[in-house]
């Protein structure tokens, strides 16, 4: 018998398993991994960002995670010898019809307690010589990490504590006994005091598995990416994102300077007709009528019919990709951009048809399910662990340590 048992082994599995183990020294924790690694689904394919915390709504779990979760973050990487850097980086408006928003975004990253300064489009120049743009905002304490790394680290410290990592391991189906949740997997059933699903993109399948209804579906945005060729990475120092639209959780494709020194630019946020689906033509009948079935889905895309075409767009032409960029930087050309991976976003939308903004985690009888932990939940992800482990009640056998 489990104390804890957690269903998928991405950043917030990870960490959230690690915080349990430090938090109860005895407990006996197993972690269930459907893919032959960790990391392989959204945190094996992001940007690689420490987000700073400037865009989230002030007193939201995403403003107070993420900055906290900055400083952790970098922390943890310091303490670990895991590859980061606090580079910084600059939001530009490149419209006049984008300032006001700019400087909503300024008040907003020092009403989350986050060190920003405007700065005027020839300072933008001084740190990224080749942006062209109208005002921006620097934004310190952004950084990047590699966050395979960190969920390898994640994984080594359950595993010194004693728990019990199971890759390979896909869980099918959860029953709630008076003695326990029987956990059955394609490599045979478990049982656990507790279950604690952070399973991505097929969150709110486990959650409803377990009895669990989190009121919202998944549903898959891609997020694609071009990487810049080698002979034109001098074009980015750091890290050049645009004004986003305020309508969308999304930010606009920009530059990101890599941790390994690549450039990547995007990603764009096209919707995905299957759950995993990293390639345009992937397709599952389950997902896709899922979506199309869904109420939510067509009130989201009847207030967003143009936006949702823009991105078709630009995901079907990379002309349209490249002008995208080309705002930032004007010298950008189509041949020096190579597409590289994509990663697709585990969004909650609800059934009236609103992205849900904040994380969200539902609470069951004898579970805990992280049903929204889009962006920036790896930055976050040490505090969204502490905070899934707050939650759960001190079983009886286990004395927490006193530190926590
Ligand atoms: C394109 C893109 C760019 C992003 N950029 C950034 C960024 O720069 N900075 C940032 O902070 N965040 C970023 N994010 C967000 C961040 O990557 C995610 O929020 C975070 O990785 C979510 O972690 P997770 O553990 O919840 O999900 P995942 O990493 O998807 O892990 C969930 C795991 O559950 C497993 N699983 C699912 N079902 C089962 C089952 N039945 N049995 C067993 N296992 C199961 C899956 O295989 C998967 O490994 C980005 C995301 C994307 C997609």
């Amino acid at each position: 018998m489990y104390d804890f048992a957690i269903v998928g082994g991405g950043i917030v599995g990870l960490s959230t398993g690690m915080e349990l183990g430090q938090r109860y020294p005895d407990a006996r924790i197993l972690v269930l991994e459907k893919e032959n690694r960790w990391a392989f689904h959204q945190t094996g394919n992001n940007s690689g960002v420490i987000h700073s915390g400037i865009y989230y709504k002030p007193g939201s779990f995403k403003a107070k995670f993420c900055r906290d979760g900055c400083q952790s973050m970098v922390a943890f990487c310091q303490e670990h010898g895991i590859d980061y850097e606090v580079c910084g980086k600059v939001i530009v408006a490149t419209e006049e019809r984008e300032l006001p928003m700019l400087e909503t975004l300024y008040n907003r990253g020092l009403e989350n307690g986050i060190q920003v300064a405007k700065i005027t489009a020839e300072e933008v120049k001084e740190i990224e010589p080749h942006v062209s743009c109208l005002a921006g905002v620097r934004v310190f304490s952004t950084g990047i990490a590699n966050y395979k790394q960190v969920c390898q680290k994640y994984a080594d410290l359950i595993q010194q504590q004693g728990g019990d990592l199971r890759l390979n391991t896909k869980v099918l189906k959860i029953v709630d006994t008076p003695k326990g949740q029987v956990i059955e997997t394609n490599q045979g059933s478990f049982e656990a005091r507790f279950v604690i699903n952070c399973a991505g993109l097929h969150s709110d399948r486990i959650a409803k598995l377990n009895q669990v209804d989190p009121q919202a579906k998944i549903v898959p945005f891609r997020g694609e990416y071009y990487e810049l060729t080698p002979e034109k990475r001098y074009l980015v120092k750091t890290l050049i994102y645009p004004v986003p639209n305020p309508a969308f959780p999304f930010l606009g494709v920009h530059f990101t300077k890599m941790i390994d020194g690549s450039v990547h630019a995007g990603p764009n946020a096209v919707l995905s007709l299957k759950r995993e689906g990293y390639k345009k033509t992937d397709f599952d009948l389950r997902d896709f009528t899922e979506v199309m079935t869904y109420p939510g889905f067509w009130k989201l895309a009847a207030k967003h019919a143009d936006e949702g075409i823009q991105e078709i767009i630009r995901s079907f032409s990379k002309a349209a990709f490249v002008r995208s960029l080309q705002r930032l930087i004007p010298e950008v050309q189509s041949e020096d951009l190579v597409p590289t991976h994509a990663g697709v976003r585990a969004q909650a939308l609800m059934n009236d048809g609103k992205l849900v903004d904040d994380f969200l985690i539902v609470k069951g009888e004898h579970s805990i399910h992280v049903c929204n932990a889009p962006s920036p939940a790896a930055t976050s992800s040490l505090e969204i662990g502490k905070a899934v482990a707050a939650q759960i009640p001190t079983p009886q056998h286990l004395q927490p340590t006193l530190s926590v």
